[in-house]
């Protein structure tokens, strides 16, 4: 079976041998125009072309080639889903949790650490995210090269129709598109569905593990469920701020 290294390594020699050719023509086409030789420069000019042109293709699908895909996925187990369900619904009032984890490569991520971050407000109507705990934590994922790459909350209310991301959460997470966080959400319901969106960015989500089934597009829900939390079905919203970092302040949403 051919292996994405094997083709890469094809590719590459494909490439050299393009260049070696291209090379050699290039200097024939030099010494023939050092010679005032029109016929022999006309000659080798459509060759030289069309190698150059054969070559520039051989490089666009090599770097194309391999296992990166084209559209940002992120690869979730159902393990983080479930802590991060239980961490959001442990208590009546709203609450939100980041994600980060690893870049495997472009456009590849794997989800694997949820982030806290402290609560300014939180209230039965809602609950608003502490503006420099929210900021640290971001800093710090800067430090050690990470991204923040999910945010976590919940909504009031039962089933798929519950976890439609409100006008509200769109908003920040068209600033953290705008910011170039590569960073998607997830509304969980009450009763452990959990939907994945995004402002316009296009993703693919692939969860792993057992206690999760796929519902439909990208709408998930939780099997496994502790009973107690799903009955508490409240009837509040999150509002959270993200720094904005085109303005270079905290912008509200
Ligand atoms: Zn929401």
């Amino acid at each position: 079976m051919q292996t994405t290294a094997d083709t890469k390594e094809r590719l590459r020699r494909l490439n050299d041998y393009f260049s070696s050719v291209v090379g050699e023509h290039e200097q024939s086409l030099l010494s023939a125009c050092r010679a005032c030789d029109r016929q022999r420069a006309s000659e080798i000019l459509p060759t030289l072309l069309a190698f150059n042109g054969l070559r520039a293709d051989a490089r666009q699908v090599e770097e194309s080639c391999g296992s990166a895909p084209l559209i940002p996925t992120y690869h979730i187990g159902s393990l983080l889903l479930e802590e991060g369900f239980r961490e959001v619904s442990g208590q009546p009032e709203e609450d939100a949790v980041f994600a980060t984890g690893i870049k495997v490569e472009a456009n590849r991520y794997t989800v694997e650490k949820l982030l806290r971050f402290k609560l300014a407000r939180r209230s039965a109507a809602y609950v608003e995210a502490d503006q420099v705990s929210m900021t640290k934590v971001l800093v710090h994922l800067d430090r050690y090269g990470h991204k923040l790459l999910l945010t976590l909350h919940i909504h009031p209310g039962a089933g798929a129709e519950a976890t439609n991301p409100s006008a509200i959460d769109m908003d920040m997470h068209r600033r953290l598109e705008q910011g170039r966080y590569p960073a998607i959400g997830a509304v969980y319901s009450r009763d452990g569905y959990i939907r994945f969106y995004s402002y316009r960015r296009e993703f693919r989500v692939q969860i792993y593990g057992k206690g999760v089934t796929h519902e439909h597009d990208n709408v998930y829900r939780l099997t496994d469920i502790n009973t107690r939390t799903k009955s508490r079905i409240q009837t509040r919203r999150v509002r959270l701020r993200v720094p904005n970092r085109q303005a270079g302040k905290a912008a509200r949403i």
